[in-house]
């Protein structure tokens, strides 16, 4: 089977400080072949940049700031996102959007990072790693008035609607689809949802440490996801698109590569830069 990207898991969250190695270990195993460390603020984002250093040509991360901390976000982190946008370890503008679910910073603040993150991206020419929740409206406006300059933008975890689907897709964005579609509970409205999106516009991914699949047996003692689980999130969503896991993988794979851009990043890729 082709070896699978997990387009975006939270490793340096500090529930696998203890176990990390062993953690990146058992996703090779289970046949992971590549992993987009999620960057969250600049110092996660830092933090995964060193780590992806650790494994070149598996390892890439992105750099960004997650809504829940836009109100930290000033000249000084921008000037920095955008300095982090040269490593060729950095796959992408983000995590950044709009999550009104909880309102760890005002609205308004989410608003202007979420602006500003989009503008780096415009102005350099990334691809977005994007995070909407409980913010539809917005989020879609927002994303529309900036469509026309950033060449690429991948919806991460996306839970919505049929409409709020449609929406994206006539964007032309990219759609990361979760173990959410593993919740029996929440998730059985995605197993109708994805088929309709174009082999060329879906990832998969885990969000770990987040996101447990729910029908996972035996649940892990600690309730903690890992990208080694990844193979479980491409069985749900092959099963949900009445494709083989193989093609899926094929196809999600080939996709993450072309999106991030990373099939001529590797160590040379590095000394040439
Ligand atoms: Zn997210």
């Amino acid at each position: 089977m082709t070896p699978l990207v997990d387009i975006g898991a939270n490793l340096t969250n500090r529930s696998f400080a203890r176990d990390l190695d062993d953690v990146i270990a058992r996703a090779f195993a289970a046949g992971v072949g590549t992993i987009v460390v999620t960057g969250t603020t600049v110092p996660a984002s830092v933090d995964s940049l060193a780590l992806a250093r650790t494994r070149p040509g598996k390892l890439y991360a992105t750099a960004g700031v997650h809504p829940h901390h836009a109100a930290e976000v000033d000249h000084e982190v921008l000037a920095e996102l955008r300095a982090l946008q040269a490593e060729p370890e950095i796959v992408a503008v983000g995590e950044c959007g709009l999550d009104f679910d909880r309102n760890y910073s005002p609205p308004a603040d989410q608003r202007r990072a979420f602006a500003d993150q989009l503008a780096i991206a415009c102005d350099l020419g990334r691809p977005v790693f994007l995070h909407e929740r409980a913010a539809h409206a917005d989020f879609f406006a927002m994303l529309r008035e900036h469509r026309p300059s950033f060449p690429r933008g991948v919806v991460h975890c996306f839970t919505g609607t049929g409409d709020e689907l449609d929406a994206y897709l006539a964007l032309d964005m990219h759609i990361g689809i979760t173990g959410w579609i593993c919740d029996d509970r929440r998730g059985v409205h995605l197993r109708e949802l994805v088929g309709r999106i174009p082999a060329d516009r879906l990832m998969i991914e885990t969000d770990a440490p987040y996101l447990l699949p729910r029908d996972l047996k035996p649940q892990p003692r600690n309730r903690r996801n890992e990208p080694g689980l990844l193979p479980h999130v491409l069985r749900a969503v092959a099963a949900a698109r009445g494709e083989s896991p193989e093609t899926l993988a094929a196809s999600t794979s080939a996709t993450s590569r072309v999106f991030f851009g990373i099939d001529g990043v590797t160590e040379a890729g590095r000394t040439r830069r």
